[in-house]
């Protein structure tokens, strides 16, 4: 059986290999697909698709939206987004511009509790894990990478954890979109939609059951197609959650790493702690729903 992987991240935002490199590795693992699902960016779309067309590996281009729902913060996951669609790559520049006014403000914050950084580092940390120089989508992550060169954290969990948490001192909220318009927003380019890791840890802990199937049932009328039932995340009891759910909302599972190479150095492309499989026929089914849908694939 062939195996693939619908959730990774580039250095197009917080990953650790180029989109090149992502797709080169899935090559090597013999996975018969993978999906470059960056943050609120599509960046990596054109590299990845050659490197794919030129070494024969299948890539779906996606990305991964942050969105909010009541106490709940959900990650909603598009797949097949097209390129070229003006209205979309407008909102997702909007959202990169207000990830760029909350970098600023952390970094405000962070210059106040006797850190030297500045926005300048930190858009440079972006850049300088990209081949092309420019910047991505710049967060966090980035930010962190900046306080472990400068040896003020030993490494980029130490900085989330005693600084950039939510709740910590440096901690700022993302400006992010409802998850209904989320949702809706993939839906009506064509992409196919999916509730990422919906058991991930949040704030106030593990969401329950029945508040993620409360959750699906709301936004399946605004284009929801899948949830991601395989995830790192996810415990085998989510997993089974999960796939309940999707069974009773007639939506299709969906799987990935959440591959980011060396910023999350516990995680693999494929196999996430070692043991994830998804199995190809999570794609063929997704196809299939997309050609029912008239859409292309
Ligand atoms: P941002 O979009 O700027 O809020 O950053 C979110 C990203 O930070 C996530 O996609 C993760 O890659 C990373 N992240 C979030 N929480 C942690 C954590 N506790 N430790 C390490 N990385 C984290
Ligand atoms: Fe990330
Ligand atoms: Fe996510
Ligand atoms: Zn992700």
């Amino acid at each position: 059986m062939k195996y693939i992987d619908l959730h990774t991240h580039s250095t197009a935002s917080d990953g650790g290999d180029t989109p090149e490199e992502v797709v080169r590795k899935a090559k090597a693992l013999n996975l018969a697909a993978v999906a470059l699902t960056d943050h609120d960016t599509m960046d990596g779309h054109e590299a990845a698709l050659t490197a794919g067309r030129d070494i024969g590996m299948k890539v779906i281009p996606g990305c991964e939206l942050s969105s909010t729902f009541g106490n709940l913060r959900f990650h909603i996951v598009g797949l097949w987004v097209p390129r070229d669609n003006g209205p979309f790559n407008k909102m997702l520049a909007d959202l990169r511009e207000k990830r760029q006014d909350r970098n600023t403000r952390i970094i405000e914050k962070l210059r106040a509790l006797g850190f030297d950084i500045s926005l300048e580092e930190v858009v440079a940390e972006s850049a300088r894990s990209k081949t092309d120089g420019k910047v991505g989508s710049v967060g966090r992550p980035h930010i962190a990478s900046v306080l472990t060169r400068k040896g003020y954290v030993r490494d980029n969990r130490e900085a989330f954890d005693k600084y950039l948490k939510q709740g910590k001192k440096a901690w700022l909220p993302k400006e992010v979109l409802p998850t209904d318009e989320a949702c809706h927003r993939l839906a009506e380019i064509g992409a196919t939609v999916v509730l990422a890791h919906p058991f991930l840890e949040q704030k106030d802990g593990r969401p329950r059951p029945a508040e993620i199937d409360e959750a699906v049932a709301r936004l399946v009328p605004h284009g929801l197609n899948a949830i991601e039932v395989l995830h790192p995340a996810h415990t085998p009891e989510d997993e089974k959650a999960a796939l309940e759910i999707a069974a009773r909302h007639w939506l299709l599972p969906s799987g990935g790493s959440d591959y980011h190479a060396a910023k999350k150095p516990d995680i693999s492309l494929g196999t996430g702690k070692g043991t994830l499989a998804i199995p190809e026929d999570v794609l063929l089914k997704m196809e299939e729903l997309r050609r029912s849908m008239g859409l292309p694939c």
